[in-house]
C-alpha cells in the first residue's frame, strides 16, 4: 500500500465513480460524520457517480439509495442492488428469498450456535433477504478463535461465509461485493468489467472488501484496513492517512481537487 498522497494525477483524474463500503469506510464506529457525509455531497455535486457497497441489509440499503446523493446501493456483499428508477426503489436479486433458502439459513444458525453457543445474531438480520449475519463485532467483540470456529461452521453446512469489521455473515449466494458491483455498474451505467476496472476506485477497510479490492486497478484502504492486510489477498493499492469517516473525506479532497485542476 502507498499513501493516498503519491496516486498520479492522470490516474484520479480517470475516476468517475467512486465505489464505498459503509462501516468504519464511510461511518465512523457506525456514525455518519458531517465530514463524510460533506464529501459525498461535494463528489455528487462534481459528477462523480456513487455507489455504496455495503454487508449491511437490503432493507437498510434501501433507506440510503432513497435518502443520499448516490446512484444506488449494492447491499449484502453483493446479493441485493438498489437503485431509484423514477420515484420508486427498485431492487434486483437474483433469487426472489424463497422460503427454501430462509430454512437452510436456520439450519446454519442451529449450526453454529452448537459450535459457538455464545454467539448473538446482529441486531439488523429483519432487514435482511439473503443472508443470517452474526455480531462479532458491533455490540460486542468475539475473540478471534470463536469467529473462526463460527466460520469453519458456517462452511461445514456449505453456506459461505464472509467477514466485516462488525460481522460474520453466511449466505447461499454466489455472489461477492466485486460481482455485485460489476452487475450494477453494468445494468446503471453500461459499464463492462474490463472498462469499470478502470474507470472505478473503490474505498473501504476490512477482510469482505477483498474481491473489490482485487476487481479494481484503484482502490483504497481507509487508515484502519492495516491489521487486515495480512489476510487479504490483494491490499488496496494506496491508504489514506486518516482512518474511517475522515479517511474517506481525504480520498473525496484528493479526487475533486484532481477533477478541478484537469478541467
Ligand atoms: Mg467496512
Amino acid at each position: 500500500m502507498r499513501p493516498l498522497a503519491t496516486m498520479p494525477a492522470d490516474e484520479a483524474t480517470r475516476v468517475e465513480a467512486l465505489l464505498f463500503d459503509l462501516d468504519d469506510t464511510v461511518l465512523t464506529h457506525g456514525r455518519l460524520t458531517r465530514e463524510a457525509y460533506d464529501a459525498i455531497c461535494d463528489l455528487a455535486g462534481a459528477g462523480f457517480a456513487l455507489v455504496a457497497v455495503t454487508g449491511r441489509p437490503a432493507g437498510w440499503g434501501e433507506i440510503v439509495a432513497r435518502q443520499w446523493p448516490v446512484d444506488g446501493v449494492v447491499a449484502e456483499n453483493g446479493a441485493v442492488l438498489l437503485y431509484r428508477r423514477e420515484r420508486e426503489i427498485a431492487r434486483e436479486l437474483r433469487h426472489e428469498a424463497p422460503a427454501v433458502a430462509r430454512r437452510r439459513l436456520d439450519e446454519v444458525v442451529a449450526a453454529v450456535r452448537r459450535a459457538v453457543p455464545e454467539i448473538e445474531l446482529a441486531d439488523d438480520n429483519a432487514a435482511r433477504l439473503t443472508d443470517v449475519t452474526f455480531d462479532v463485532g458491533e455490540r460486542r467483540k468475539l475473540p478471534a478463535d470463536r469467529v473462526a470456529a463460527a466460520r469453519a461452521a458456517i462452511v461445514s453446512t456449505g453456506a459461505r461465509a464472509t467477514l466485516s469489521s462488525v460481522h460474520l455473515h453466511a449466505s447461499f449466494e454466489g455472489d461477492d461485493k466485486a460481482s455485485g458491483v460489476y452487475r450494477f455498474l453494468a445494468l446503471r451505467r453500461g459499464l463492462e468489467p474490463a472498462a469499470a476496472r478502470v474507470r472505478c476506485a473503490f474505498v473501504g477497510d476490512s477482510e469482505n472488501d477483498a474481491a473489490c479490492f482485487a476487481a479494481f486497478a484503484t482502490t483504497i484502504g481507509v487508515a484502519n484496513v492495516a491489521p487486515w492486510v495480512a489476510r487479504l489477498s490483494v491490499p488496496p493499492r494506496y491508504v489514506t492517512s486518516a482512518p474511517m469517516g475522515a479517511g474517506f473525506a481525504e480520498l473525496a479532497r484528493l479526487l475533486l481537487r484532481a477533477r478541478a485542476s484537469s478541467a
